[in-house]
């Protein structure tokens, strides 16, 4: 499903150019379970921002699906991520005044579904995360376990493809992580590729490989015996 060829990504600090991907070259089969690890800074985030279509390469080339996304338009961008790609964050980003079933239900609003079609979907999506009993909550009505799964539903609600997260456990406790992980391993045993970044060898551990990132490049790519 994703072929990336010989990525860079620069930013630009001033007069500064900064170096943050060199040259990465990945291949992501379709179903895959993926861990990415690092030390801070390594350029993480900024792979998995190209890997969301939240952001373009600086050159190389990125294939999602059979298209070219490295040459895309933001509009075309936004689309294909609508459509591919669910994505969930650290620190959750929930809409604050809107309850768990609206949080769910939002992305759908950009796919065109009726109403009626988002809120049947997003109830069938909260009870799939284990909150069925929560669905008219606010997210600080919420634990932050309780959260991440409101997020892990948003991010599954258009049925993507693959499904990134960046540190989903990064604010979680050791228990509460672990039930978040046994979610990423249910949406992968049900025929998704999952991609996360993590600090955590345990976390990493449910993966079925991990790529370790150092200063921009990937200096291994190793298979979890399972
Ligand atoms: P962490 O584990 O702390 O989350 P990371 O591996 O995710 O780290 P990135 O966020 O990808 O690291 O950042 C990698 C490097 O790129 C950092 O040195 C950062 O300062 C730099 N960087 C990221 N985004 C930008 C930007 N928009 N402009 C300038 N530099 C940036
Ligand atoms: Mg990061």
């Amino acid at each position: 499903v994703i072929e990336i060829r010989e990525i860079v990504r620069n930013f630009q600090l001033g007069q500064e150019t900064v170096h943050v991907l060199k040259n990465i070259d990945l291949d992501i089969e379709r179903g895959e379970y993926m861990a990415i690890m690092g030390p801070s800074g390594s350029g993480k985030s900024t792979l998995m921002n190209l890997l969301g279509c939240l952001d373009t390469p600086t050159s190389g080339s990125y294939i999602l699906n059979g298209n070219d996304v490295s040459k895309m338009t933001d509009d075309e961008l936004a689309e294909i991520r609508n459509r591919e790609i669910g994505f969930v964050f650290q620190t959750f980003n929930l809409l604050p005044r809107t309850t768990a079933l609206e949080n769910v239900a939002l992305p759908m609003v950009y796919a065109g579904a009726s109403k009626k079609e988002r809120t049947l979907r997003a109830e069938e999506v909260l009870s799939d995360v284990g909150l069925a009993d929560r669905m008219d909550h606010k997210p600080n009505q919420l634990s932050g376990g309780q959260r991440q799964r409101v997020a892990v539903g948003r991010a599954l609600v258009n049925k993507p493809s693959i499904i990134l997260a960046d540190e989903p456990t990064g604010n979680l406790d050791s228990k509460t992580s672990l039930e978040i992980m046994q979610l990423f391993d249910a949406i992968h045993k049900a025929g998704n590729t999952v991609i996360l970044v993590t600090h955590e060898e345990e976390v990493a551990a449910h993966a079925h490989r991990v790529i370790r990132l150092r200063d921009g490049m990937i200096e291994s790519d190793t298979r979890n015996s399972i």
